[in-house]
């Protein structure tokens, strides 16, 4: 495909769901992606399906009794086989012209874009989002088919470098060889997709594990990928446990690279088996890691307290705070913290949880019984870390749903200020000025996203300096990335400083050789 055939990139636009026309669309796609439950899927090596017989059932967080989906585990030897196969196709595919793998994507894209509200009924039942919210994780994996393909374009030809005399000289970016993807639950669609389409655009082969815990999402996107046109030898999908295949897929001597998404101890332990060179090994393997979050948004005294409010109900609660990019920590300037915290709270308790597929319904389930535990164990500690404001109220019905929680006047030091939770938990801080809010903001080991209500563009330009986060935001909510827009990626333990949607992405997944020629 010629670059100038190609048309600006654009983000995919949201389906309005107050349009009837796009509620009842809704509605047919859920009616129907619930009338297929309880399917079997089959493990793809390659070309080859295979079922183990060791099964893996996904449940409906909303409603765990009902089955999304059932799967077949991966064991360690089907994982170190489908290294070897990927292994096997690199070569070929590495071959195979840019301009195809490029119109592949597009068609990804398009496929996608056909199955929208399917894909995002599928996402309301196995991952537990909201209409809107699974229909930001669709659009969000459209967007990254169509951004990455036409970076791969800008990519795909030669490089320029200087012409000395008397030689001509060259340089262009090849592939690195066998990837191994390995995206979490929370964006089950966007992040798998984007990870995957980004390794498999720049030409290499991918062994795609994901999470347990959506399993479903990730077969009917591997189905689209087949539609695509993406030959059957250059991805495999291994559903299973991480923790029983991934030390394998990760430890292989052909494994060239490990993209991964996940939280911040998976990530440290893939990233030391990584550096372990094993027999036969030939090279360093390169990782690409996206780990947790403790995002915080500073309110300033003279910030626009109602914008305020809503920017960090927005990002704690949304998806039920289960974003790396949500805000757990709000620290307020001691004038205006009362205030503040009582607005806060005053719409808090309005929020209304319940199941995901009900649309009058702002928050769902967390997505599993493990989880939820984890959550109201740190709910626990907050009450005796600060004080709850809101929160601790039973909510109807069997899923797994926890009630938004804020827990006020925390200190530094409170666990619930520190330590990622990953549920729909919020912090509240005072700050005695905004200096000192900037140096709570920042004390943390992580260093995703962050964002600062104010109105005094001296306090905003010091917070764009001071901020440690690779993800800021000056008065708006810190959740909502869009690709292209916000490269998205933090600092620190927050993952390896690179940026998915963005211009240096792709570059993760290449490398480049320069020729230089004499007569
Ligand atoms: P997780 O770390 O538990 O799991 C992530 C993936 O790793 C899953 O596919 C899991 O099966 C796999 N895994 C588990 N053990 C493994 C092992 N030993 N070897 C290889 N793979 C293994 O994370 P999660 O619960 O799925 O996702 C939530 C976490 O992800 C949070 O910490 C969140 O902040 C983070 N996250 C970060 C970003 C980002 O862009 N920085 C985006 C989304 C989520």
């Amino acid at each position: 495909m010629a670059a100038a055939t190609l048309t600006e990139f654009r983000n995919e636009p949201y389906a309005d769901f107050s349009q009837p026309d796009n509620r009842r669309a809704m509605e047919i796609a859920l009616q129907q992606v619930h009338s297929e439950f309880a399917r079997e899927y089959q493990l793809r090596l390659g070309g080859e399906y295979i079922a183990t017989g060791d099964k893996l059932a996904s449940v409906n967080p909303s409603s765990p009794h009902e089955i999304v989906g059932v799967h077949h585990r991966a064991t360690p030897e089907l994982a170190g086989r489908a290294v070897e196969a990927a292994w096997r196709y690199f070569g070929e595919w590495s071959r195979v012209p840019a301009g195809e793998r490029i119109r592949m994507t597009f068609e990804a894209a398009r496929i996608l874009r056909r199955r929208k509200f399917e894909f995002d009924a599928w996402l309301v039942y196995e991952a537990g989002k909201t209409w809107p919210e699974a229909e930001a994780d669709v659009s969000e994996a459209i967007d990254f088919c169509e951004y990455y393909a036409r970076e791969m374009q800008r990519l795909a030809g030669p490089q320029p470098v200087v012409q000395l005399p008397g030689e001509h000289g060259e340089m262009f970016y090849i592939p690195l060889g066998v990837g191994v993807v390995i995206p979490p639950w929370n964006f089950p669609l966007a992040i798998l997709a984007g990870m995957t389409v980004a390794a498999l655009v720049t030409g290499n082969t991918v062994v795609l594990k994901p999470s347990s815990e959506t399993p479903t999402i990730a077969a009917k996107f591997a189905e689209v990928l087949l539609e695509a046109g993406f030959p059957e030898g250059s991805f495999s999908l291994l559903t299973g446990s991480g923790a029983a295949v991934g030390d394998v897929l990760v430890a292989h001597p052909k494994t060239r690279f490990i993209s991964f998404t996940g939280s911040r101890d998976v990530g440290l332990h893939i990233n030391q088996l990584a550096a372990k060179t094993q027999p036969g090994q030939i090279w360093i393997k390169r990782v690409i890691a996206e780990m947790g979050g403790k995002d915080a948004i500073v309110v300033d005294s003279d910030a626009d307290l109602d914008k305020a409010v809503d920017g960090v109900l927005a990002s704690a609660f949304g998806y039920q705070g289960q974003k790396c990019s949500a805000c757990s920590r709000a620290i307020v300037d001691a004038k205006v913290y009362d205030t503040f915290l009582e607005k806060l709270a005053a719409k808090v308790r309005n929020i209304r949880v319940g199941p995901a597929d009900d649309p009058a319904n702002y928050m769902g389930p967390v997505i599993s019984q493990s989880a939820r535990k984890t959550i109201e164990s740190y709910i626990a500690v907050g009450q005796k870390e600060g004080r709850v404001v809101v929160g601790g109220q039973p909510v109807e019905g069997d899923g797994y749903f926890i009630p938004p929680t804020m827990i006020a006047d925390v200190d530094a030091r409170a666990r619930v200020f520190q330590e990622e939770i990953f549920g729909p938990v919020l912090a509240v801080a005072r700050a005695r000025d905004f200096a000192h809010a900037l140096e709570l903001a920042n004390d943390t080991e992580y260093g995703l996203t962050g964002a600062v209500f104010s109105n005094n563009p001296e306090h905003l330009r010091e917070a764009t300096e001071r901020f440690h986060v690779g993800n800021l935001y000056l008065n708006r909510k810190c959740t909502g990335a869009m690709v292209g827009a916000h490269p998205f990626g933090g600092f620190n333990m927050s993952g390896t400083d690179s940026k998915a949607g963005g211009p240096d992405y792709l570059l993760l997944f290449l490398q480049a050789k320069s020729v230089a020629q004499r007569g």
